[in-house]
């Protein structure tokens, strides 16, 4: 667990430090969409060498932080089939399970700096006026039982530069947004723990599915307010790579029960999910290992092959 007042930035006169990360929620099994979030990330910070030579590092952390939506046993599954895959993982894997009392720490430093607030607002009170939370309960100074915690939002960052994607712009509105970062049922909402594990973990770069790529925006906001109030950190570099979709217009997604990849293998949903990414892997390695693969993958690694779409069709 980090404490908030030993934790210190990138230092930038440093070598060059790349430490990226996979970041599952334990909701279900990995399924063909999640191994392509987890081979590029793997790849982009595995093809990455800086000036010692040094390649970069891949954290692990399970977002285990929603209770009533995770899966039985799929936690220890997520980190057999990764290994089966050949994405082994730098350092101990973090459980977001286990940082509530740092996240209590940013949440009481947030309060005192009057950067948040109680919002008793219900979603169906929020729909009547179009959507998009306008701040009704900032100055009402409600106390805590039954209300969910909002960020005072003064950036509303919306755009920033995709490693893969270029220039991207986010819809200003829900960019704006006073966002939830302590949920009603008590639960820490997921911006604030991305965020404040991002920091706890000194990534520098995050590499994800272009579902995200709205949160990206607040996740920019939250990173400014924290390194503006009373947490020094470094925003990282973001690229979001295009989702796959199947022939009925949906995401692979945990809860559209997208099959989960199987373990026993490997090497042909490898070698799938290199096609996807654009690296054109090259017939030969129909026969090899998945240490073969993998390495054959990080040799050949090109960014700009990764196609700048938000969705690909597989089937
Ligand atoms: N836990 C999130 C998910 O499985 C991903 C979070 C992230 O990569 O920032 O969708
Ligand atoms: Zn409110």
């Amino acid at each position: 667990m980090q404490n908030l007042h030993n934790m210190r930035p990138l230092e930038p006169n440093k070598a060059l430090q790349y430490r990226g990360r996979f970041a599952p929620s334990p909701s279900g099994l990995l399924h063909f969409g999640s191994l392509i979030a987890a081979l590029a990330s793997f790849l982009d910070a595995k093809a990455f060498v800086n000036a010692n030579g040094e390649q970069g590092k891949w954290l692990l952390r399970l977002e285990d932080i929603d209770p009533p939506r995770e899966q039985q046993g799929a936690s220890s599954a997520i980190l057999t089939t990764l290994a089966a895959f050949g994405l082994h993982w730098d350092e101990t894997e973090l459980y977001q399970s286990q940082q509530s009392q740092y996240y209590r720490e940013i949440l009481s430093s947030l309060t005192q700096q009057k950067l948040s607030y109680y919002c008793q607002c219900t979603r169906g009170q929020i729909k009547s006026i179009g959507g998009i939370y306008q701040g009704h309960c900032r100055s009402a100074n409600h106390q805590a039982s039954g209300c969910a915690i909002r960020l005072v939002n003064q950036y509303g960052l919306h755009k920033f530069n995709d490693i893969f994607q270029g220039e991207v712009v986010c819809d200003q509105a829900l960019a704006d947004e006073d966002f939830i970062i302590h949920r009603k049922d008590g639960l820490f909402a997921y911006q604030l723990a991305v965020v404040a594990d991002d920091i706890a973990q000194n990534i520098s770069h995050v590499v994800r599915g272009c579902d995200l790529l709205e949160p990206t925006a607040r996740q920019l906001t939250f990173y400014q307010t924290l390194n503006a109030s009373f947490l020094p950190c470094t925003t990282p570099q973001y690229g979001h790579i295009p989702l796959a979709i199947t022939r009925q217009g949906y995401k692979l997604s945990k809860q559209n029960k997208a099959p989960a990849i199987k373990n026993k293998k490997p090497q042909p949903a490898l070698i799938a999910a290199l096609a996807f990414l654009g690296q054109s892997p090259e017939p030969e390695l129909a026969g090899a290992s998945v240490a073969e693969i993998i390495q054959w993958a990080i040799k050949n690694w090109q960014r700009s092959r990764v196609p700048n779409k938000v969705e690909i069709n597989i089937d």
